[in-house]
């Protein structure tokens, strides 16, 4: 069965178009003088509301009062923000990230994190561990790099990393000892290395996410306390009619697919909630791995631009290319549609028993531009049938809960209340009636420092600028 090996390929999808860039803007410091939000209708975040009249002042990068308008004073040397007409709201979170591997400059890391700013983006969870990302994360954190909150999961535990038991026993200890966040897990591994492997990591109170393995599955992975199930792994393959697919040579993905039985899903959804395993969807990806668009028009999207030629180029063969794994797995354009359908069916099943749900793309896969490919991830859950508050939810209120709770570090953000950290995004319309509005954006503050609108655009013109030379038809 092939679908391990499926997964294991396109987890390597080439970065390296993306890390080429030259200059990058300039390097931001931690903004003392405190910051006021004045007049402006606040989303906390805290259940489905809004709250108009408010004034919110800002200082060393946190929320300090919060009041309505009238009554909460501004202090004298504030910078003062209209906020008029406008929605304030928690910053949102790419929880499946793919920051580079490798070592890249800081140049070419600021760069991908503006893309994240500069689409409201103040928490990404790095799932391609390197550990450049442990000092990455502090310069973040000191200001000394414009970007948003990072947490870090470690090289992952696969079929080469742990080809046994005592492999993958030797691989948690060692992304204990270099201080990663979490364990990311790829498929291709035994149940035995599974097992052994989740013992060390519990023994080193670390958390572990991403894939399942097929020898695993889903419900053995959430019954030994997987943290995050991400792709909706896993799901699928447990609710087949015929489990012996799985071990009859030669059953395509097609074969799987055809054998799903959705009925089976909320059973599952109810683990996952009782349990409390985060479900990380990462849906648009998939979307453009099995729709019918072609590879020109992914990449005559606009956000194109805020990436290399060459970075496309190899995005437009990767498509190609599934077109070809398609017909070797007998995945007709019906099951194609399938797929995706039953997808979103269990994201919308997950969403309704009350599963636990983080918001991300698997940016920089395929077509997935960072920070872009999220606004294309919300309108995918919209489209799966989620509320514009259940999406939103699982963006910025969730995330906190989940830093908290799961990786035991401070998540005072994804609210907006007095004392949380000021990750914050500025609109000029109401996400919460439209998604779409998310990017109306007049400004994002990180950890307390306000990235206007304007030093946004100026932001992704320079790096598309930087990129446009490269573009197919350009050269
Ligand atoms: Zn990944």
């Amino acid at each position: 069965m092939s679908l391990s090996l499926q997964r294991a390929r396109r987890t390597g999808i080439a970065v390296a178009a993306l890390l080429v860039t030259a200059a990058v803007p300039q390097v931001p410091h931690a903004q003392t003088t405190p910051i006021a939000i004045t007049d402006v209708t606040v989303i906390p975040m805290d259940r489905e509301r809004t709250v108009p009249g408010q004034t919110v002042i800002i200082q060393d990068g946190r929320i300090t009062a919060m009041g309505a308008t009238a009554r909460t004073t501004v202090p004298a040397n504030a910078t003062r923000i209209d906020g008029r007409g406008k929605f304030l709201m928690p910053g949102l979170a790419e929880m499946h990230a793919h920051v580079p591997p490798g070592n890249p400059t800081d140049e070419v890391l600021g760069d991908i994190l503006f893309l994240y700013v500069a689409n409201g983006i103040t928490t990404i969870r790095g799932m391609l561990g390197a550990p450049y990302q442990i000092q990455l994360k502090d310069k973040i954190a000191s200001g000394a790099l414009l970007g948003p909150r990072f947490f870090h999961a470690a090289p992952s535990l696969n079929q080469n990393s742990a080809p046994n038991p005592a492999a993958g026993v030797a691989a948690v200890k060692a992304a204990k000892a270099t201080g990663y966040d979490l364990m990311k897990i790829h498929p291709g591994f035994s149940r035995e290395t599974w097992d052994a492997s989740v013992a060390e990591l519990k023994a080193n109170a670390m958390t572990f996410g991403g894939h399942v393995p097929m020898a695993v599955g889903v419900v053995h992975a959430m019954r030994t306390g997987i943290a995050t199930i991400d792709h909706v792994d896993g799901y699928l393959e447990a609710s087949v009619r015929d489990s012996a697919l799985f071990s009859t040579p030669g059953t395509t993905l097609g074969d799987v697919i055809a054998s799903v039985d959705p009925s089976k899903f909320r059973a599952l959804a109810q683990m996952s909630r009782d349990l409390g395993v985060w479900n990380v969807p990462t849906m648009y990806l998939w979307e453009n791995f099995y729709n019918d668009l072609t590879p020109e028009q992914l990449a005559a999207l606009p956000e194109m631009r805020y990436v290399s030629g060459q970075q496309v180029t190899a995005w437009m063969t990767q498509k190609r290319n599934r077109a070809l794994a398609d017909a070797n797995q007998a995945m007709t354009p019906e099951r194609r549609s399938r797929y995706l359908t039953l997808r979103r069916e269990m994201l919308k099943t997950l969403a309704d028993v009350g599963a636990p749900l983080l918001m991300g793309t698997d940016s920089p896969q395929m077509f997935n531009v960072p920070g872009f490919a999220l606004h294309r991830e919300l309108q995918v859950a919209r489209t799966a049938g989620l509320s514009n508050y259940q999406v939103l939810e699982s963006g910025t209120r969730n995330v906190g809960r989940y830093v908290r709770e799961s990786l035991k570090q401070d998540g005072a953000f994804g609210t907006v209340a007095t004392g949380q950290w000021a990750d914050l995004v500025l609109l000029d319309a109401n996400p919460l009636e439209d998604l779409a509005h998310l990017t109306r954006r007049a400004g994002v503050l990180v950890r307390g420092r306000w990235v206007s609108a304007a030093e946004i655009t100026a932001g992704l013109e320079r790096i598309a600028a930087r990129h446009a030379a490269s573009r197919p038809g350009n050269n």
